[in-house]
Formats: C-alpha cells, structure tokens, sequence
C-alpha cells in the first residue's frame, strides 16, 4: 500500500539526512498508521500560544528562538508494542526520540526536546485510558494521556468522589503521568506526586518492556499467552512500592532512561470533609515569623496538606493585569505593592491551607492553627464564605480536595503576551532561609526590571520556593533579559547551596552542573547507567543534562 508523501521538516534529527529520515517516516507509519505521523514542516504549525490548545512540536514560552527546540514531527503509538517498535527502529536508525505525554510541561520546555529534530513520540494522544480505579484501596493504574481533569472527571462519572479524590496541582491539563515523572506537585496531603506513584511499566531504550516494585512477580491467573503489556498484573503492584531488590523507579524520573506506559497512583481516601483557609499577613518582613510558625505545624502534619505562601502579586496577578494596578513601566516599589494588598484586602503575605476530617476534627486543628499565627500582629483569618469574589481563595479551595481547573492561568498574563519561566529552588524550611531566598531573588528579578512574584510551596520538611519570571513573549530584548536573569540566579543560589528541583529544557546543563559534589559523581554516575541502556543514545538525549556517549561530539551550545 503506498504511503503519502511527507514535507520536509523544518529541522532534520541530527546526522540524518532528508532520505534517511523520509525512510524512518515510511516505516514509523507503518508501525503506527499515517494519521499518527505528522512532520512539523511550516510555521503555521508553530503558532499554537494557549494552554487549552498547546502546541505538541515547540515551546509555547521559549526564551531562545521558538525554533531552537523543535521536534522534526510527531509520532503517536497506538499502543505498548508500538512504542517498543518505535525504539527499535530508533536505535536501528540512530534518531533520538523525546517522549511527552500531554507535551504542556508549563514554564519548562512544553513538549520541545532538547535536541532540534527528534522525533516527538507523542504519548497521550491514543494511550488516554484510565485502566482501573480500586477505591477500596485507594488507587488508579492510569496511562500516558490521562490528565489531571481526565482522571478527576472518571471519580465523578463513577460516583466515586465520596469514596477518593485524585490529588491535581494547579492547572489541570497536564498528564498525570508526565507531571509525576517531573516530580510535580499539587496541594492536598497526597500532593507530591512522586512520593504518591506506586508501580511503572517502563519501555526501555532498545524497546523491552519492564513492570517495576511488585510488577516484577506475574500474577498467578494472568494469561501467560497474551503479551506481557496485557498480562493481569500482580494484584499488589499498586499497593507496595518496592517489590524485592534495587528499587529503579528513580532512574525513570527526570530522567532519560525509559518510556512509562502504566503507573499506579494512590488515591487520597475522601476525609470526610474539608475546610479551606487564608491567612493574610500585612508586613513584607513578617515572612521569617511566618515560616517558623509553620514549620513545627508542617513537620508535626497539624498543617495536613501542602501548604502554599503567596507574595501580593501572585495574588494580585489573579485579579487583573498589571496595568489594571499601575500606567508606569518603572517597578512597583514597596509602598505600590502596599497599596495593592489594601485595595484586595490582602497581605503582602497571603497564606492558603485546607484542614480535613469531620467537623470535630477541623475544629480543633484550626484552633491550633488560627492561635499558633495569631501570633504576628495583624495577621486576618478568611473562610472561602468570607470572600465570594476571592479568585484564588475560590480556587484554591477546589485545588485543595482535588477539583481541578485553569484559573490558575490568569497570572501569566500579568504582561501582554505573558510568557514565563520557573525558578524553583529547594529551601530548608526556617524563616532565615526562606528570608534569603526572598531577599535575593527578588533583588536580582528587580535588578533586572521584573516585578517579583514568587511562591513557597511547603513540603514536609522543605519548601519549593517557586519565582515566576513573567515575560512578554513577543519582546525579545525582555526574553533574553529573563534568561540572563535565570542563570543568574542558578549560580548564585548554588553558590549558596540551594538546588532547583526542575528546570526549563534551556537551563537544564547548567541546573546538572551545580549537583557537582565529589567532582560530579552524581552525573558520572547518570551517565553510567545511560550509557548501559542507551547505548545508542536515542532517548531524550540532555534531558536534565544528562548526555549519551555518543553525543560527545554533539555542540551543546545554547
Ligand atoms: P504535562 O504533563 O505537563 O503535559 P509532558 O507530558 O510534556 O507534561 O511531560 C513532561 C516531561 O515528562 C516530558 O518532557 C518528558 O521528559 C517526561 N515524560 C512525560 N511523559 C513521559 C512518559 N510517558 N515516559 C517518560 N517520560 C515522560
């Protein structure tokens, strides 16, 4: 039967020629049929901008040149043998493939890969399914294309809501799969998803399959005559993590070693109710109190869920744009910010939480709470009942039992066309440190003529200190200022030995650099196993800077 013929991509995968590539094309489209074959050949494909309609072929916030990170096209396997097909014939033609699952990937990159011309292997567009739900259990075995809102949406079709919750972090268009390879967060007590994901199936570079923890032992009633990826499998595969033996979950995530078609996912059984607060603080320099209050209540889990400290902007940025606040381009100075907090009824600091359990419960965890922060003066107690009109309050009180949604979204466009990038650096949870986090980066973002909007997002023992750098997207002087910036700030705070958790596709080489301890063995070691299963280096080669033998000679330059 004879195949279309494709256009010529606007990138070629590196040392591929036209032919060679039209011949992987050809054969791509046979493992997985031509309408799941699509070359990324004309800039009409690259003008996708919105979260709602993403692009799958280029960064929809890039900081470099939109087409600096491009895939040459998109392949979408119909099923597991069809991704193990398509490493095999990746490895048999040297072209490296960059899978996503939703390809939004928000601030970080999108679904663009590292190298220019890989092949997109596009995940979620026919592996969408949610396999099983055990709600007496409490879990989900979920695949690549299913989303935050697909797998909430299956709780509610299912009346199954009063039994579990899936937790959702703050838009909820990612893959639950792509967010938890990233160490995503979201914001109930099951809010860090990794710590929350319980077994892998896992394609490997030359295309085997493997079942990860407990997967490992078969199933005793599975038809051993189906192939493996259909085989039953082992009734605790989602309820143990580790199985027997090393545990290589890790190797999986952030990381460039396999592709995940199946993970399990523990659900947050329904607690009985829920009460959603904020806490506003007045004072810029009330931000050291806050974080000692609250470390003794995190650590002690009297705060139960992932607990989230807004600057005003972030809370502003919700309500309107920037210029809704202010007609002048100069930085809004502190009595500005100030007057901005007044007019939302806001602190300079604004807390969110939820307390969970019946109504006896919550009582007495929000008379600890409410007299443990009573203690900074001035400090106001609000219900989401208190504020209708509150964006954030009413959001973040669905975010908070597991409702996801995109309002989220709204503080991206605080500048026309806003683009923007994540600096997130791990803090120790103490008031000094999350003082001097604050104190640099917002000097430096304000250095560079950014307003600083940053968020502390607690985990147990630490806080994810996530700085926006909102950018206009059309203004190219403000992008590269933005990347100057960011790289900036990667030194300095490794300089001071504070780590990023993730990192945009553009600033992941100099993030890996900074985890040097030991003259790099972290990443000699990374490379190690790389090298052992990827032989050829045709999977997500410099993902998280990790780089494949055979890309040596290959110019990383960025
Ligand atoms: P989102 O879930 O936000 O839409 P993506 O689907 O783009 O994000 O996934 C983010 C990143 O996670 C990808 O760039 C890729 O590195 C990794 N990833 C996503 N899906 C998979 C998968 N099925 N297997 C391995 N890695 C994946």
């Amino acid at each position: 039967q004879a195949t279309p013929s494709h256009p010529e991509p606007i990138s070629l995968p590196p040392n591929t020629s036209s032919a060679k590539f039209h011949d992987f094309l050809r054969r791509a489209s046979a493992i997985v049929g031509d309408e799941n074959v699509v070359v990324v050949a004309g800039d009409d494909q690259l003008q996708q901008q919105d979260y709602m309609d993403r692009s799958k072929v280029h960064d929809m916030f890039h900081i470099l040149e939109k087409k600096d990170f491009l895939h040459s096209c998109t392949v979408a396997p119909k099923d597991v043998p069809g991704v193990q097909d398509i490493m095999r014939l990746a490895n048999e033609m040297e072209i490296p493939v960059w899978p996503f699952s939703m390809g939004r990937n928000l601030g970080y990159g999108g679904a663009a890969p590292r190298v220019p011309g890989s092949i997109g292997l596009d995940m979620g567009k026919n592996m969408n399914k949610v396999l099983k739900v055990d709600a007496d259990s409490a879990y989900a075995l979920v695949e690549p294309g299913v989303s935050f809102f697909d797998l909430h949406q299956y709780l509610v079709d299912h009346d199954l809501r009063d039994k579990v919750w899936a937790d959702c972090p703050d838009l909820g268009g990612g893959s639950v799969i792509g967010n938890t390879m990233e160490r995503g967060i979201g914001y109930t007590p099951y809010g860090d998803h990794w710590m929350m994901h319980c077994g892998l199936e896992v394609v490997l570079p030359d295309g085997s399959l493997v079942r990860t923890g407990m997967g490992a032992l078969p199933n005793p009633n599975a038809d051993k005559s189906a192939p493996p990826h259909e085989q039953e499998p082992n009734e605790c595969w989602q309820l143990f993590n580790y199985g027997f033996g090393p545990h290589h979950d890790g190797i999986f995530s952030q990381a460039n070693n396999g592709i995940v078609t199946k993970m399990g996912v523990w659900l947050m059984p329904n607690p009985g109710g829920s009460q959603t607060y904020m806490i506003t603080f007045p004072r810029d320099d009330d931000l050291n109190r806050i974080v000692e209050i609250m470390r003794p209540l995190r650590v002690s889990m009297i705060l139960q869920n992932v607990p989230k400290l807004d600057n005003i902007l972030v809370s502003a940025a919700m309500e309107g744009t920037r210029s809704s606040y202010t007609n002048s381009s100069e930085l809004l100075t502190d009595a500005e910010l100030d007057a901005i907090a007044e007019k939302l009824g806001l602190g300079r600091w604004n807390f969110y939480g939820c307390i969970y359990g019946p109504p006896e419960v919550r009582e007495v965890f929000w008379k600890v709470i409410k007299e443990a922060f009573s203690q900074i003066p001035g400090a106001k107690f609000y219900f989401p009942e208190d504020r209708p009109h509150d964006k954030a309050l009413q959001t973040r009180k669905n975010t908070f039992i597991g409702i996801p949604s995109i309002t989220e979204l709204d503080w991206v466009s605080w500048l026309p066309n806003g683009g923007h990038l994540f600096f997130a650096p791990i803090a120790k949870l103490t008031g000094d440190d999350a003082e001097a986090q604050y104190e640099l980066t917002r000097r430096r973002s304000e250095e560079y003529g950014f307003d600083f909007l940053g968020a502390f997002l607690v985990g147990v023992r630490e806080i994810h200190h996530i700085v926006c750098i909102l950018f206009d997207r059309e203004d190219p002087e403000m992008r590269t200022r933005a990347h100057e910036l960011i790289k900036l700030l990667i030194q300095e705070a490794a300089d001071r030995g504070w780590g990023e958790y993730r990192a945009h596709l553009a600033l992941m080489d100099q993030v890996a650099g900074t985890y040097n301890f030991n003259d790099g063995a972290h990443m000699k070691l990374s490379e190690k196993i790389k090298d052992a299963l990827d032989p050829k280096g045709i999977l997500s080669p410099g993902k998280n800077g990790v780089w494949p033998m055979t890309y040596k000679q290959y110019n990383k330059q960025i």
